[in-house]
C-alpha cells in the first residue's frame, strides 16, 4: 500500500486500520472495540484490551533475544571525560526492573500511585519507568535540570506516593547535587511523600531523613532475586503524566493511556523510524522530555531493539562522541533537535569524518523548526537522508512527518513532512476559524478523534483539558497546538512558531509565564515581561524586561549589572538554569494594553528588529521607545 492509501484509511477506517497496528504488541486480554469516541474531546482506544507496556518493551522480548542487548547506557561525565558504558541485556533488564519493581512494592506503592522519577541520565532512571509500568503505577519524570520550585508545583499536582531521585547529576565533569535541591522542594510542597528512593552515586555527600529516604543499592541486594509478576492494566488505564508549560504559570500534566501508547509507538517505530528488532537505536535527548519517552525507554524497546541512553554532552571527550557511539553499537536509526546539530557545527569537520558511521540510516530531527542550513549541513556530512518530525509532549509521537517505512516520499527542506497516520490537520485563520488556503498562515489544529497514544486529559483537570486545547474556536471543537502554520499547494506543511507565550530554548519548551513569576519574587522586583527571541543557535531565548520597585536599584551600569545577576540567580534556583533569561533589562514602563495586557508579541517583534504591529490599543507608547533604549543600552 503507499502512503496515500495507508493515511487514507487511518481517516475513513480507523478501526481497520488501528486493528491492524494494534497486532504489533502483545495483548493479554483482546479489546472489544477499537474506538470509543462517544465522549468527545475524550478518546478511548482499544477498549476491553488488557496489556502492559514492560511487557512489551521487555518480557515479551527475553524468550527470543534475553541475551541480546537491550539498554546501552554511555556516561561521559567521568571525572577525565572518557566513556564509561554499561550494556544490559533484555534478561539483565529485566532482572533489574524485577528488582526496583519489588523495592517499590515494599515502599508500599500500589496500582495507580504516583511515583515522581527526578534523575539524571542513569540506567536506575530506566529502571524506575518500566518498573512502574510493570506494577501498574503511574510514572511521573521531572527533567533533572529543574530546581526546587518547580519540582514542588509537580509534587502537588501528582501528589506522589514515592520519589526516586540520586545524590547528583553531572555537566561537563562537574557534580550538580539533586537531594538539597528534592528535599528543599519537599519542603516546599504541601504534599509529603511517604518514601524517597536514592540512588547514591558517590558524586555528593547526602544527608539521609531517616524513616523516609531509603538507599536504593541496599534495597537492591535484598531483593536481588526478586520476581515480581506483570500487572496486567487495562488499555484505558493511566501509565503516566509527564508535566508541560503553557500558558499559564502553572504546567499541565499530560496524561497518557497504556494500551493506544503502546501501539502508536510500535507502529511509529515501523513506519516512521523504521527500526527492526536487534538493531541500535539512539536518541540524543532526555528521560525529562517526552522525546525520552516514547523514543529513549519506550518505543526502541517495543519494537526490539537496544536502545542508547547517553549522559553528557555532545562535545565531550570531544565533538566526534556521539558518532564513536554509532561506530561502536552500530547505530542504524539517530534522533536528536536542530539545537544539537548547531552545536556540532561550530566544531571542527574532522570529528565528523573520525568515526565509521556506514551503520546509520536516517537522522531524526524534532523540538524545534529546522534551518535549512543546519539540515543540509549534517545531510551532507553524514550522508544519510534527515527526516524532519514535529509533534508535542501531548500528542507523544510525530504528528507530521514522512513515514520513510510506508513509502520512500521525498522530504522538502524546512518542512517537516506530512500528516501521520489518524492526524486530521488542518490550519485555521485565527479569528474567524475559517480553513486557511494553500501556503496562508494560520493555528494548526487537529480534528478529533485524536490518534492513539495522545494525552488523555490534564492529570486531575478534565475542564482546564477542554478548555486549553478543544475550545479555541467557537465554530467547531478541534484541538490547537498553539502553533503558527501553513500548508503548501502540495499538502506539506510548515511550522512557524508558538501563538501562545511558550518559548522553545534549546528543544525545550518553557512557560514566559512561569519565568515571570519566578522574577516576581524578586524583593526588587515590580513588574516583568518575558519574551522569547530568536536566536542563531538555541533557535529562542527568553530575554525579561523588569521594572524595579526601586529605580535607584537601576541606576547605573554597576548596580543594573547586580540586579540582573540576581534575577538570573533566583531563576537558577527556583526552576532551574534551563529557564535563565539570557538578558535583563530594565525599564519603567511595559508595553501594555488600555486595559492592561501586556504586549508581549510587540516586545518580541522589536527585539527581533521587526514592526511591533497593531499599536492602537497600547496605553503609552513611550513604553517602546524604553525597550529599545534598553536593548541599545
Ligand atoms: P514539546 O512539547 O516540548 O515537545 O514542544 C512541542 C513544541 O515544539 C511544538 O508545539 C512546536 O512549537 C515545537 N516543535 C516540535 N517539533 C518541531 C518541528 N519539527 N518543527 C518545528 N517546531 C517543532
Amino acid at each position: 500500500m503507499n502512503f496515500a492509501d495507508s493515511y487514507r484509511q487511518s481517516i475513513t477506517d480507523p478501526q481497520t486500520y488501528w486493528a491492524n497496528e494494534a497486532k504489533l504488541i502483545d495483548w493479554h486480554a483482546p479489546f472489544s472495540t477499537v474506538l470509543d469516541d462517544s465522549n468527545p474531546p475524550f478518546t478511548k482506544w482499544f477498549v476491553g484490551g488488557k496489556t502492559n507496556l514492560c511487557h512489551n518493551a521487555v518480557d515479551r522480548w527475553v524468550a527470543t533475544q534475553g541475551d541480546q542487548p537491550a539498554l546501552i547506557a554511555v556516561s561521559s561525565e567521568t571525572e577525565d571525560g572518557q566513556l564509561h558504558e554499561k550494556i544490559y541485556t533484555f534478561a539483565e533488564l529485566q532482572a533489574e526492573i524485577e528488582r526496583t519493581a519489588a523495592i517499590m512494592l515494599s515502599l508500599g506503592v500500589a496500582k495507580g500511585d504516583r511515583v515522581l522519577i527526578y534523575m539524571p541520565m542513569i540506567a536506575e532512571a530506566i529502571f524506575a519507568m518500566l518498573a512502574c509500568a510493570r506494577i501498574g503505577a503511574i510514572h511521573s519524570v521531572v527533567f533533572g535540570g529543574f530546581a526546587s520550585n518547580s519540582l514542588a508545583t509537580r509534587i502537588d499536582d501528582a501528589k506522589p506516593a514515592l520519589i526516586v531521585s540520586a545524590d547528583a547529576g553531572s555537566r561537563n565533569g562537574k557534580a550538580i547535587a539533586y537531594k538539597p535541591l528534592l528535599d528543599e522542594a519537599i519542603k516546599l510542597a504541601r504534599h509529603k511523600p511517604a518514601h524517597v528512593l536514592l540512588v547514591d552515586r558517590r558524586l555528593v555527600p547526602m544527608t539521609m531523613i531517616a524513616g523516609r529516604d531509603a538507599d536504593y543499592a541496599a534495597l537492591r541486594r535484598q531483593y536481588i532475586d526478586a520476581q515480581v509478576p506483570i500487572t496486567w492494566l487495562d488499555s484505558n488505564d493511566t501509565s503516566y503524566i509527564l508535566y508541560t508549560s503553557g500558558t499559564t504559570g502553572k504546567p499541565k500534566g499530560v496524561q497518557r493511556d497504556v494500551g493506544g501508547y503502546a501501539v502508536a509507538l510500535a507502529s511509529s517505530m515501523k513506519h516512521i523510524f523504521c527500526g527492526k528488532p536487534g538493531e541500535t537505536y539512539f536518541a540524543t535527548s532526555d528521560i525529562g522530555w517526552v522525546v525520552g519517552h516514547s523514543y529513549i525507554v519506550y518505543g526502541p524497546l517495543i519494537a526490539g531493539m537496544a536502545t542508547v541512553m547517553y549522559e553528557g554532552l555532545p562535545i565531550r571527550p570531544d565533538a566526534g562522541v556521539w558518532w564513536s557511539i554509532v561506530e561502536k553499537y552500530k547505530v542504524t536509526r539517530m534522533f536528536s533537535a536542530p539545537t544539537a546539530v548547531r552545536v556540532l557545527k561550530k566544531q571542527p569537520p574532522e570529528y565528523m569524518k573520525k568515526h565509521d558511521t556506514s551503520s546509520l540510516k536516517a537522522l531524526y530531527l524534532a523540538g524545534e523548526p529546522l534551518d535549512e542550513t543546519t539540515s543540509q549541513w549534517i545531510a551532507s556530512a553524514l550522508g544519510v537522508p534527515i527526516i524532519d518530525n514535529y509533534w508535542q509532549t501531548e500528542t507523544g509521537w510525530p504528528i507530521l512527518s514522512i513515514a520513510k517505512g510506508i513509502e520512500d516520499k521525498p522530504t522538502r527542506l524546512g518542512s517537516p513532512g506530512v500528516p501521520m497516520a489518524g492526524y486530521k490537520v488542518k490550519i485555521l485563520n485565527e479569528s474567524t476559524g475559517a480553513v486557511c488556503g494553500a501556503n496562508e498562515k494560520g493555528v494548526v489544529v487537529l480534528e478529533g478523534p485524536l490518534p492513539p497514544g495522545c494525552m488523555q486529559t490534564i492529570y486531575g483537570d478534565d475542564d482546564r483539558f477542554v478548555k486549553t486545547y478543544w475550545s479555541n474556536f467557537s465554530n467547531e471543537q478541534v484541538y490547537s497546538t498553539f502553533d503558527w502554520g501553513i500548508r503548501d499547494a502540495d499538502g506539506y506543511y510548515f511550522i512557524l512558531g508558538r501563538t501562545d507565550d511558550v518559548i522553545n530554548v534549546a528543544g525545550h519548551r518553557l512557560g514566559t509565564r512561569e519565568i515571570e513569576e519566578s522574577i516576581s519574587s524578586h524583593p526588587n522586583v515590580s513588574e516583568v515581561a518575558v519574551v522569547g527571541i530568536e536566536d542563531k543557535m538555541k533557535g529562542q531565548v527568553a530575554v525579561a524586561f523588569v521594572i524595579p520597585k526601586n529605580a535607584d536599584a537601576a541606576a547605573t551600569p554597576e548596580s543594573r549589572r547586580a540586579l540582573e545577576a540576581e534575577v538570573m540567580a533566583i531563576v537558577d534556583k527556583q526552576l532551574g538554569a534551563v529557564a535563565r533569561p539570557s538578558r535583563v533589562h530594565f525599564v519603567t514602563l511595559l508595553p501594555k494594553t488600555r486595559s492592561g495586557k501586556l504586549l508581549r508579541r510587540s516586545i518580541q517583534a522589536i527585539c527581533e528588529g521587526r514592526d511591533p504591529g497593531d499599536l492602537t490599543t497600547i496605553e503609552d507608547p513611550m513604553s517602546l521607545e524604553q525597550i529599545r533604549a534598553a536593548l541599545a543600552g
